[in-house]
C-alpha cells in the first residue's frame, strides 16, 4: 500500500491491471460501495476444489465489442450479492494487482456480468485507502491511458496465468498423457482429459459448441491433440470444433491432415525442397516394374500408407520379391509406396523431437540385428543423439513446412546429407523422454505459455 502522499482520485480514473493482460481500464470510483467490480463475460469457473480458478473474458473499450481479453484468475471467495433489480446471485472475487499513477496495490475484484454496467470497473472503498482524497466533482485527476495500449499487446510478452487446457485423447493412462497432466499441473495449470470420441458438436451460426456427456464443454484456453490414426478426420473435425470455440490447437487440424496424408505430406516437402528418399506412390499400378523402377529399383522397402509402428513396412530386396509384394498389395487394394532402401542407414534413424520449431530433444534408434526396422516396438533401441546443424535444420524445416508445432521428425543418415522418412504429428514422449532424459513435456507447456496471447486471435483458417 502507498502511504506517501495520499492519491488523488476523482470520480472516474484509468487504471491498469497488468497481471490480467488489462493495461488500460477506465473505471468509475464508488465510494457507496465497499468492494470493487469489474464487469466480465463468459465466467467459467475451473480447477481442483483446494486450487480453485476463473476464467472470463473482458471487453474493456465500451465502444469497441471486438477488443476481447481472455482473463484467468485464483478465485478468492464467493459472495452472494443483491443486484439492482432484488436478485440475488454468487459472484466470483479475485485478487489482483491495481496500478494508478505509478503506485500498485492489491485490490479483490467481484466478477459480475451485468451488461447494464457502464464502466467496465468499478473501484469501491475497499481498495481505496483512508488516506485517499476524492473528489466526486473531478475526473480524471490521475495519469490518462489510453485503449490504444491494446494495439501492440499480441506481440508482447504473454501474461502469466493459470491455463485452462485440454487434452483431446482416448488413452488418458498412457505415458505421453500422464506426463503432459503431470507437466501442465506443476506449472499451476488445470488441464482436462476429454476422450475425443465422445465429444459431438453442434455447428450453427451462433456460437460454437464442444458437447461431452450431455453437456456443452466450457471454453479452453488450449486444446493438446494426441490424435490416433484410427480416428484421425473425426478427430481433426473436434479439434476444428474446438479452435471454432477459440481455443488455440497444439498442432491445428491443418497440420495434423497434412502429415497424417503421407502422399501430401510427401508432396509438400518435396516442393519445399526436403531431402527424402525417392518415393513413388500408387494405388493400382499396372505397371509392376516401372512403379519399382521409379523408386531406383530393387532393393526397395514397401510401406503400407495406413502403416504406424512399422508394422506395414517391408523390405524387398530382389527385384522378384518387389513384384511379388506390389502384386500382393494392389490384389489387396491397398493404398502403398515404394521407396529407395537407404542401406547406409544401417538400421538406425534418428528421431528429432520439435517444439515450437526447436529441437527440443534427439534420439538415435538402432534395429536388432537382422531387422532394418528400428521402431522401438520391434526390438530397436535408443541412445540420445547430438544432431548437427544441417540435421537440426531439415527437422526445423519438415515440421515448418507441414505447420506442425509439436512434431516428431524421423532422419535417415546418409552421406549425401539426412534425408527425412517421415513427420509424426503426436510424437510419443516415452522414447525421448527415457533416451535424452529431458522433461520434453514441460517444454511443450512451456510452448504453450508463450504462444497464448490475452487478445482474441485469428482463428485457424478451415480450408
Ligand atoms: P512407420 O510409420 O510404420 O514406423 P516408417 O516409414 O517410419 O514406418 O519405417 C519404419 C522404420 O523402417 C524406420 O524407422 C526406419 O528405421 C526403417 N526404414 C523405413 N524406410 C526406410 C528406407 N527407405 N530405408 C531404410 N530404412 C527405412
Amino acid at each position: 500500500m502507498p502511504n506517501s502522499t495520499p492519491l488523488q482520485l476523482g470520480w472516474e480514473e484509468w487504471l491498469s491491471l497488468k497481471d490480467l493482460g488489462l493495461p488500460a481500464i477506465k473505471a468509475k470510483i464508488d465510494t457507496g460501495a465497499k468492494t470493487s467490480a469489474l464487469h466480465a463475460s463468459v465466467i467459467e469457473p475451473f480447477g481442483p476444489a483446494h486450487a480453485p480458478q476463473v476464467r472470463f473474458l473482458i471487453q474493456p473499450d465500451p465502444g469497441d465489442a471486438s477488443l476481447e481479453v481472455t482473463c484467468s484468475a485464483p478465485i478468492v471467495d464467493r459472495r452472494e450479492v443483491t443486484s439492482s433489480n432484488g436478485e440475488r446471485e454468487l459472484r466470483y472475487v479475485i485478487e489482483t494487482t491495481a496500478e494508478i499513477g505509478g503506485l500498485s496495490w492489491p485490490i479483490q475484484l467481484t466478477l459480475s456480468n451485468r451488461e447494464t454496467m457502464t464502466y467496465r470497473m468499478l473501484l469501491g472503498r475497499a481498495a481505496i485507502q483512508p488516506s485517499w482524497i476524492i473528489d466526486p466533482n473531478a475526473s480524471f485527476l490521475q495519469p490518462q491511458l489510453s485503449y490504444q495500449t491494446y494495439q501492440g499487446l499480441p506481440r508482447r510478452k504473454p501474461v502469466k496465468r493459470p491455463l485452462r487446457i485440454a487434452l483431446l485423447t482416448r488413452e488418458p493412462r498412457n505415458y505421453s498423457s500422464l506426463r503432459l497432466i503431470e507437466a501442465a499441473e506443476t506449472r499451476g495449470h488445470v488441464i482436462e482429459v476429454i476422450d475425443t470420441a465422445r465429444c459431438y458438436m453442434r455447428i450453427g451460426a451462433a456460437d460454437a459448441e464442444v458437447h461431452y456427456d450431455g453437456e456443452a464443454l466450457p471454453r479452453y484456453d488450449a486444446v493438446i491433440p494426441r490424435i490416433g490414426a484410427t480416428i484421425t478426420d473425426y478427430g481433426m473435425a473436434v479439434l476444428r470444433q474446438f479452435s471454432n470455440t477459440g481455443a488455440y490447437c497444439l498442432n491445428t487440424a491443418g497440420a495434423i491432415g497434412r502429415s497424417r496424408d503421407k502422399l501430401l505430406a510427401h508432396q509438400l516437402l518435396a516442393r519445399a525442397k526436403i531431402a527424402m528418399p525417392i518415393t513413388a506412390f500408387a494405388h493400382s499400378p499396372k505397371d509392376t516394374k516401372g512403379l519399382i523402377a521409379v523408386a531406383g529399383g530393387a532393393p526397395v522397402v514397401l510401406k503400407l500408407l495406413s502403416s504406424t509402428q512399422g508394422k506395414g513396412v517391408l523390405l524387398a530386396e530382389t527385384r522378384k520379391t518387389a513384384e511379388h509384394l506390389v502384386d500382393a498389395f494392389r490384389g489387396l487394394d491397398a493404398n502403398f509406396l515404394v521407396q529407395e532402401f537407404v542401406e547406409e542407414a544401417g538400421g538406425a534413424d534418428i528421431r528429432a523431437f520439435i517444439v515450437g520449431n526447436k529441437v527440443v530433444g534427439a534420439m538415435r534408434r538402432q534395429a536388432e540385428t537382422g531387422e532394418f526396422r528400428s521402431n522401438l516396438h520391434r526390438g530397436g533401441t535408443a541412445s540420445p543423439a547430438k544432431l548437427s546443424a544441417a540435421e537440426r535444420d531439415i527437422a526445423r524445416e519438415a515440421a515448418k513446412v507441414l505447420g506442425l508445432q509439436i512434431a516428431g521428425v524421423d532422419l535417415l543418415q546418409t552421406s549425401a546429407g539426412p534425408k527425412v522418412l517421415e513427420v509424426n504429428s503426436s510424437p510419443g514422449l516415452k522414447g525421448i523422454e527415457a533416451a535424452t532424459g529431458k522433461d520434453i513435456a514441460a517444454r511443450i507447456i512451456e510452448h504453450l505459455e508463450t504462444v497464448i496471447r490475452p487478445l482474441a486471435r485469428q482463428r485457424e483458417p478451415l480450408l
